[in-house]
């Protein structure tokens, strides 16, 4: 008998913060691979500051999958190709809601792959209700007081509902 390797798939993303859309994504990539590592990458090289610290952002997604120990969550900073063959990645998994995601996603798909022709990546649409949800879309729901109940688990929501509480006391 020659028993399978174990396949870990490695989800890369800002999670700023997770919302159900990346929780669907995690977990349906359960269905292809054996182990995921959801990768927070630090922001410092992007224009936009995060609205949560790193450690915010870890503790909410790790909060969102402790039911699942199959799935980590780890921070990583520098290159996607450099972290995913230091954590023994066999694969990158990138979600695609709609056609617009399509030509971001594929260039960033064929430059990793110029740095690393080893890397494969898999691409999963998420369930159709989920398909308009971004991070951003939520937090600036949340800036305005709106509800966002169904687009993040409870403990996102909770930190959202404080984050927000926060800033509008501030202003
Ligand atoms: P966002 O685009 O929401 O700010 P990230 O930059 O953290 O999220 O994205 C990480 C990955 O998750 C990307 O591949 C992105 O396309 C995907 N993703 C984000 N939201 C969804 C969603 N609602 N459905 C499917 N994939 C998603």
């Amino acid at each position: 008998m020659n028993p399978r390797r174990p396949v870990t798939a490695l989800y890369p993303g800002s999670f700023d913060p997770v919302t159900l859309g990346h929780e669907d994504i995690a977990r349906r990539t359960l269905r292809v691979a054996d182990r995921v590592v959801v990768g927070v990458a630090h922001t410092a090289t992007q224009a936009k500051r995060p609205a949560f610290s790193m450690a915010d952002r870890l503790e909410m997604l790790e909060e969102v999958f402790a039911d699942d120990d199959r799935i980590t969550c780890v921070s990583f900073r520098g290159l996607l190709v450099n972290f995913a063959r230091e954590i023994g990645a066999d694969v990158v998994v990138r979600g695609l809601r709609a056609v617009s995601d399509f030509e971001y996603e594929f260039q960033m798909a064929q430059m990793n792959r110029e740095m690393d022709p080893e890397m494969e990546f898999i691409f999963l649409t998420p369930d159709a209700h989920l398909s308009f949800l971004s991070a951003s879309l939520v937090r600036e729901v949340a800036r305005l007081g709106g509800d966002v109940s169904p687009f993040v688990s409870p403990p996102v929501l909770n930190r959202l509902t404080e984050r927000f509480r926060e800033q509008v006391e501030g202003d």
